[in-house]
């Protein structure tokens, strides 16, 4: 498969392993990284095995940062093929009764993981357009999914984070939004859960390995003509939103 990607949040974590994944599919992959030398660094790990892989300075919260990205593409490449929606926050790290929760914390989550990923779609759809058979991944959870968390007593109904669950709703809505719009086009837009993982972001508590939660996203990224769009999945399948 050849083509052009675009991972943000790529310097580290299931965005680095998801920038391997699609580097060993054949694509050309940006990795983003907020911070231009960890994307540097990055993109130089995944070059030295190979990888066509080059960095990219993106910030999703900032709408300059995410322009300027989309610009440079657009110059040296005039087309995305796949987009992954990867970067995002967690401030919570237990579960709490959402009566407790910080609406700062809230507003903080929400400007990079809501407005972040909408801010970074927008800027690329253009790009996606232009390609044969665009494909956008927003890397969601399983915490977010209202289906499983509304059943009463449920694992899911206990582990309430009010910012955090309610922000990665809000972009599996971005998902649907837009796969509405763009159905009557070649370009699929899904969410994936990538599963408990060992990262940063868990504080490496993860049951699952970086390169195994990256499996349903590389999935859906390389998705051929006749995959889903709108949909929900991990690597068992299809989710309840
Ligand atoms: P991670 O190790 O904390 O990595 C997060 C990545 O996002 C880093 O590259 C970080 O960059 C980047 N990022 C944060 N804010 C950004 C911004 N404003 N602009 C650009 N990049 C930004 O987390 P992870 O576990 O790999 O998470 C990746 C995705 O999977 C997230 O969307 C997360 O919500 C989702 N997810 C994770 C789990 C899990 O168990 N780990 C489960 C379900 C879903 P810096 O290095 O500059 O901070």
């Amino acid at each position: 498969m050849s083509g052009l990607a675009l991972v943000t949040g790529a310097n580290r974590g299931i965005g680095f392993a998801v920038a391997r994944g699609l580097c060993e599919h054949g694509l050309t992959v940006l990795l983003g990284a907020r911070d231009g030398s960890e994307g540097e660094k990055a993109a130089r790990t995944l070059a030295d095995t190979g990888g066509d892989a080059r960095p990219i300075e993106i910030d999703i919260a900032d709408d300059a940062s995410v322009a300027g990205a989309a610009a440079a593409i657009d110059a040296e490449f005039g087309a995305l093929d796949v987009l992954v929606n990867n970067a995002g926050v967690k401030y919570e790290f237990h579960p709490a009764p959402p009566s407790q929760a910080s609406l700062d914390v809230v507003r903080e989550t929400y400007r990079v993981n809501v407005f972040g990923t909408m801010s970074v779609t927008l800027a690329m759809l253009p790009l996606l357009k232009r390609a044969a058979a665009g494909r956008i991944v927003n890397v969601s959870s399983g915490l977010s999914s209202m289906g499983l968390a509304s059943v009463s007593g449920s694992k899911h109904a206990q582990k309430a984070m009010l910012s955090y669950n309610t922000s990665k709703a809000a972009i599996n809505s971005v998902t649907i939004q837009f796969a509405n719009e763009l159905r009557d086009t070649p370009i699929k837009v899904n969410s994936a859960d990538p599963g408990y993982t060992k990262t940063d972001m868990t504080h490496f508590d993860g049951n699952r390995s970086p390169e195994q939660a990256a499996q349903v996203i590389i999935r859906l990224a390389t998705l051929g003509p006749d995959g889903p769009s709108g949909c929900f999945f991990d690597n068992d399948g299809a989710l309840p939103w």
